[in-house]
């Protein structure tokens, strides 16, 4: 089944075809953190949406190259700088260092490149520059830079290509400085903000004078440098449609006068607790946050990947336990599975070596269709669990054979390639240690007491300790 996509360009789903005339490589760029403070769930769902896209294209046999901006330089940033009496490195490099270990808590793959914007300058100032030569940016008389609506629209261009805007109600000569504004003030707004006292030690020289870049162009000038003047996709949250990626096209088409993107995806808010999140109604929540209250990356990723990416998810703690019993009869299953799979066959034949007896669940074809409808991860959960329960009657009643639960195995990694689960045990135990230790287990139930200690010497011998607790045995490596 083909992959089809919602375009936020065309407001239609569409069968997803690559630039790549082989049909291979992708190009996928999803806005970064901008790092001045850590990152709340908010920000946390489009990172992984952004992460079950890119695996998604990978499932489906694409050879993604995935960047991800980090923004380490904008107002917020340089207001917080000048309050906490820091440097910009200082002070950005804390927050991105903080993202990337959440990223990877959260059992997100790490982009191909996290491009930072302040190494970016050289690209910026060559992209204002060629919007200059072309008529469509000016420097106005504050010293800064800024874009044109006017005269991009003079060009044939189209400005709104994401949202719908009313022109009628734009004030000729009307200018934005800051780098966000709302859909009322459309405006032309700013790519080179000229050096103010407020800005510090932070600004660069440019051909108009010192200054800094506005937000919008550092991500135009990077995406465009990673991926080319068109690439493939482009994600974000929804509240970046406007005014910042419709930015972006404009700035990048402006410049280039070549499409810039072909498929824009965005991803839905997030309320948490029925609300909207807000630190003063105590429903503000980082990563952080949460692990703290006992939860684990695993279970916040599973939790909001519950949602389809275009609906408004209700985060809430309730479904953060919710998620923590769903993965555990996933574990169980997977953990069976692994320890029937891992079982001895007899040289002799025997039930062991029988082949595959079959007839389980197509659970990669259904997971997979139900991800190429525009992400419907709700069907592919429904294809998981249907799965799980299927496999645990077949191995209740004795009718999966090993070959099976080999098959299973191999099913459901493919699988977890999307979903980015793994399993508990895989968190620090490697996969043969836990199957052994499945077996010591399934030892001790049958009473085979010696089996069992043979068991617990070769895991000694590969360097893990078993230990009998109350909550049932747990590996220590020695
Ligand atoms: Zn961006």
């Amino acid at each position: 089944m083909a992959l089809r996509l919602h375009n936020t360009l065309t407001r239609s789903t569409q069968d997803f075809a690559p630039l790549d005339p082989a049909g291979k490589k992708v190009g996928l760029y999803c806005c970064g953190p901008t790092v001045y403070d850590f990152a709340h769930i908010g920000n946390w769902r489009t990172f992984v949406f952004a992460d079950l896209v890119r695996r998604t294209l990978e499932f489906n046999g694409y050879d993604v190259r995935y960047v991800m901006n980090i923004t380490d330089v904008e107002d917020k940033i340089i207001k917080r700088v000048r309050e906490t009496k820091t440097t910009l490195r200082e002070f950005t490099g804390k927050f991105e260092a903080a993202f990337l270990d959440d990223l990877k808590t959260l059992g997100c793959r790490l982009p191909h490149a996290t491009p930072r914007a302040t190494e970016h300058i050289p690209e910026m100032l060559e992209l204002i520059g060629r919007l200059i030569e072309r008529g469509i940016a000016y420097k106005a008389a504050d010293g800064s830079v800024y874009f044109s609506i006017e005269k991009y629209r003079g060009c044939g261009c189209k400005y709104g290509q994401l949202v719908k805007l009313n022109f009628d109600e734009m004030r000729a000569g009307q200018r934005v400085a800051s780098d966000e504004y709302d859909k009322e003030s459309v405006a032309d707004f700013a790519l080179w903000k000229a050096r103010v006292p407020d800005d510090g030690d932070v600004f660069w020289p440019s051909p108009w004078g010192e200054g800094r870049p506005g937000w919008h162009i550092e991500c135009s000038a990077m995406s465009m440098k990673a991926l080319g003047t068109t690439f493939d996709l482009h994600l974000g949250g929804e509240d970046l449609a406007f005014p910042h990626h419709e930015d972006e096209i404009a700035q990048s088409e402006g410049a280039t006068g070549r499409p810039f993107v072909n498929y824009w995806l965005h991803g839905a808010h997030l309320m948490v607790e029925g609300k909207k999140m807000s630190k003063s109604l105590g429903n503000f929540f980082t990563l952080r946050d949460l692990l703290a209250k006992g939860f684990t990356g695993r279970e916040v990723r599973y939790l909001l990947l519950t949602a389809h990416y275009r609906e408004t998810f209700n985060f809430t703690l309730d479904g953060l336990t919710g998620a923590k019993s769903a993965l555990a009869r996933i574990d169980e299953c997977v953990g069976k599975l692994r320890a029937l799979a891992s079982l001895v066959v007899p040289p002799s034949g025997g039930p062991a070596a029988e082949p595959p007896r079959g007839g389980t669940t197509n659970l990669t074809a259904n997971f997979g269709n139900a991800l190429a409808d525009d992400l419907n991860i709700s069907a592919a959960w429904a294809a998981v669990f249907d799965w799980v329960r299927e496999t645990n009657k077949r191995m209740a009643d004795n009718s999966l054979n090993v070959a099976d639960a080999t098959a299973a195995l191999t099913a459901w990694e493919k699988v977890d390639s999307v979903l980015g689960i793994g399993t508990k045990a895989e968190a620090d135990v490697p996969a043969d240690i836990q199957a052994l230790a499945d077996n010591r287990t399934a030892a001790k139930k049958a009473k085979d007491f010696k089996r069992a200690d043979a068991i617990r010497d070769e895991l000694k011998a590969k360097g893990w300790l078993i230990e009998d607790t109350a909550k049932g045995p747990k590996l220590k490596k020695i």
